[in-house]
């Protein structure tokens, strides 16, 4: 079942008040340790040569796209190679972006930090986030003297939303001394607040790294509720939740169990209990992909959103793929034209509060410390 626009919109802007606070005792071994991937070991594998020197838009889409839509791709994928050429930009891709952009367009490949972490690595003076706009806040701030655009200024993230600043300068008063772990799926202002960030791949390592006995640990509760199966330190969670993974159950899972015998179930750890008890594996969207490409199971249900699957199929033509498909409206808000518009008019620029960003840097720069 999908979602119309209004009930998005209507998910999109519910938003959590400090009450809804839940304190998750920890409750390790519900996992084996074997789930975990940390996502820079994918790095290398995500990051492509820049499409410029690679062959033409129709053979990168080749068995991807239809020849039809290929044909009417083509002279737009041009005109972005022109562009990215004339301005000295790169185009960064999150995996749930639509192939077109994906396997077309895109110079980096990756989860959002591994995208941010890479970009300062290139030469380029524009940064395109094809991704939503915490994203391309994340790389201004690992990449302060780089130009950041984004295509379309709508692309939020319900995640990202559901927490502000001043929420967490509430809770530090209500937990005095209790130190903050913040996911990177929030904007510049709360990473500042925050004491450290983490990602799905390294939250376990981030928050025993501290040393403590509990955390809070924000702004994702399925996140949170899954890091407290891993480890003895109490996680207080914020109730936040991403409006994608959410919608996926346990019960969905088991239909595709009894209908398909064999089949892999890999989920990420954004979604419900119920659904994390039904998966073979959880992981991060790198290490996802990382665990198809060790286990080449034949099929498999990929419990994220659904373009990333559509992604990696192609990479893996082996695998067969089920997708129960959950569509981030979000992400879909970032489209070839957008693109080609934001670099042919050097919009919409992300610029990041140069104070916040040093103290928002500081606790993604304490992550990167932590060792996995
Ligand atoms: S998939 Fe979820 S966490 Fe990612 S941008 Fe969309 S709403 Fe946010």
């Amino acid at each position: 079942m999908c979602l119309s626009r209004e009930e998005w919109g209507r998910v999109y802007r519910r938003r959590p008040t400090l009450p809804h606070i839940i304190r998750t005792p920890g409750a390790r071994a519900k996992y084996s340790s074997d789930r975990y991937y940390c996502p820079f070991r994918d790095i290398q594998e995500l990051v492509v040569a820049p499409t410029s020197t690679q062959a033409g838009p129709a053979a990168r889409l080749e068995g991807i796209l239809p020849d039809v839509e290929i044909a009417i791709l083509e002279p737009l994928i041009e005109e972005i190679e022109q562009l990215k050429g004339e301005r000295n930009a790169v185009i960064l891709a999150h995996n749930y972006m639509t192939p077109d952009i994906y396997h077309g367009v895109a110079d980096i490949k990756g989860d959002s930090l591994a995208l941010a972490r890479l970009a300062s690595d290139t030469p380029a003076d524009v940064i395109v986030m094809a991704g939503v706009h915490f994203m391309a806040e994340t790389a201004k701030i690992v990449n302060p003297q780089k130009t950041v655009l984004i295509p379309d200024l709508e692309a939020g993230c319900s995640l990202a939303e559901s927490i502000t600043p001043q929420d967490i300068r509430l809770l530090r008063e209500r937990y005095p001394g209790v130190p903050v772990v913040t996911y990177v799926n929030t904007s510049a202002e709360v990473k500042a607040e925050s004491d450290i960030c983490c990602t799905s791949g390294n939250a376990v390592q981030v928050v025993e790294s501290l040393g403590v006995d509990r955390v809070m640990f924000l702004p994702d509760q399925y996140l949170g509720r899954w890091v407290a199966t891993q480890t003895e330190v109490e996680i207080i969670v914020w109730e936040g939740s991403c409006m994608v993974h959410e919608r996926f159950t346990g019960a969905e899972l088991r239909v595709y169990r009894d209908t398909h015998p064999g089949i892999q179930i890999i989920a990420h750890p954004e979604c419900p209990p119920d659904v994390l008890e039904e998966a073979d594996f959880v992981g991060s969207t790198a290490g996802m992909i990382r665990w198809l490409k060790t286990e080449r199971p034949r099929a498999v249900v990929m419990v994220t959103e659904c373009s990333m699957s559509d992604n990696v199929a192609a990479e893996l033509p082996e695998t067969e793929f089920t997708q129960p498909c959950n569509l981030c409206p979000h992400m879909k808000r970032i489209t070839m034209a957008g693109i080609r518009d934001a670099l042919r008019d050097m919009r919409f620029e992300v610029l990041v509060d140069p104070e916040v960003a040093v103290r928002a840097r500081l606790a993604v720069e304490r992550m990167l410390e932590v060792k996995i």
